[in-house]
């Protein structure tokens, strides 16, 4: 008993006070299969909040709110848990790698055969009147790859048009990119690769089960670091990466999210055992991993609508996404607004010699940083750039990941926040 009580402790304090946190067996829990890609299929969401709290609490973070480590909120999402089925005449298309469910397909619950019309480009450029009304056991396909800029924007607007009265294919020779939808198309809608239909093939057999919650419960997950010295109203610096990911799409495709946005959670969790390790005696730090940012900002929106500390006394906001990389540098949204800091930031690098390249970008809506931005508070959404450019699709994997600079980009992160000053 003594033995195996002192081990434990032993356990506890290693992680908490010696060694540096383990990121690359966190980042590789997070995709793997059980937790599904993070998303809206078989808890995936739940259980990466749930671990992501187990690990706040190993490092010996507190919870921000007083009991517990979740800031619950819901919204609506449309998500695809069983058959997904694609079949052209005999070929099983493999999902996820030759084509992709729509996110806001409607199902087809039922195995259901369908014709396929192939749409004339310059009838569909003009309007869509030629293909309504559509029976329901067709389906049309648009090839929407292969045009330039202007011509690919009114293809893309005709395809919506066409999902609002028929079922719809739009095949492409460009790289398949999946998301996740609030909302339902009243026909089912595909996107495939076109080389899979260079015959015209003529009929399609489809199933794929769909399931929408209208209030989907989900978490964001916050912790809490006192500063050192212990005093009211100390400023908070506050560091954020979203955990959630886009799931699966139906029961043996899932999407691992390593890089997006796996690796930012190991980012938040590795910083924060290093600042919990020497505390800052003057800023306390809060830890927060979002949930729903790839449904639309969703956790992050939530946050600051239901602030759990003022946002008033953030001195400053550091938001990680697609960490993974770095080979080519790093991006830093918010640069032109924060010029000061961001002078800094490219100073310390050059003084470590960390990265290639720290390039700066203006303000953009594309993280979690975006609405603490419009409140006025200081960040920078940081993100590495490299040759994986595994995005959005079911090759972002955990092996795919060189963390070419992650220790690196670590350091260089922990001086940028330990040179802030109390006032500002
Ligand atoms: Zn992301």
């Amino acid at each position: 008993m003594r033995l195996a009580l002192s081990l434990l402790f032993c356990g506890i304090f290693s992680l908490g006070f010696s060694q540096t946190y383990p990121y690359k067996d966190a980042i590789s829990t997070l995709c793997s299969p059980t937790f599904a890609g993070r998303g809206y299929v078989n808890q995936g969401n739940e259980k990466a909040a749930a671990f992501i709290a187990q690990e706040f609490q190993k490092i010996g973070l507190q919870p921000l709110k007083r009991n517990n480590f979740f800031q619950n909120f819901s919204f609506p999402v449309q998500s695809f848990p069983g058959v997904c089925q694609f079949i052209v005449g005999n070929d099983t298309l493999q999902p996820g790698i030759d084509y992709l469910v729509d996110p806001a397909s409607a199902g087809v619950q039922t195995p259901r055969q369908y014709t396929l019309v192939y749409c004339n480009i310059k009838s569909l450029y003009r309007n869509v009147n030629a293909f309504r009304p559509c029976p329901k056991d067709r389906m049309l396909v648009v090839k929407t790859s292969g045009f330039g800029g202007d011509t690919n924007k009114i293809m893309q607007a005709r395809l919506k048009e066409l999902q609002q009265f028929a079922a719809v294919l739009e095949i492409t020779t460009n790289k398949l990119t999946w998301s996740v939808s609030q909302t339902v198309l009243p026909y089912p809608a595909f996107i495939a690769k076109a080389d899979k239909f260079l015959s015209q093939p003529s009929t399609a057999n489809i199933q794929l089960e769909s399931v929408f919650n209208p209030a989907y419960k989900s978490s964001n997950v916050l912790a809490f670091l006192p500063a050192a010295e212990k005093a009211k109203n100390k400023p908070y610096i506050v560091l954020t990466a979203h955990y959630d990911h886009l799931g699966m799409m139906g029961q043996n495709t899932y999407f691992p999210g390593a890089n997006d946005n796996a690796s930012g959670v190991g980012m938040l969790l590795y910083l924060a055992q290093k600042l919990a390790k020497e505390r800052n005696p003057n800023f306390n730090y809060v830890f927060i991993a979002f949930s729903g940012e790839e449904a639309g900002l969703l956790g992050s929106a939530y946050f600051v609508a239901h602030p759990l500390l003022p946002l008033k006394q953030i001195r400053f906001l550091l938001n990680t996404d697609i960490m993974g990389s770095g080979e080519e540098g790093i991006t830093v949204v918010n640069a032109t607004l924060f010029k000061p800091e961001f002078d800094r930031l490219k100073e310390l690098n050059q003084e470590g010699s960390y990265l290639t390249q720290v390039k700066s970008r203006g303000p953009a809506a594309n993280s979690d940083h975006y609405f603490f931005t419009e409140k006025g508070v200081p960040a920078f959404f940081v993100y590495t750039m490299g040759p994986n450019k595994n995005y959005h699709d079911v090759f972002d994997k955990y092996e795919a990941l060189s963390f070419a600079e992650f220790e690196d980009l670590a350091t260089l992160f922990y001086k940028f926040l330990n040179s802030f000053e109390p006032t500002h």
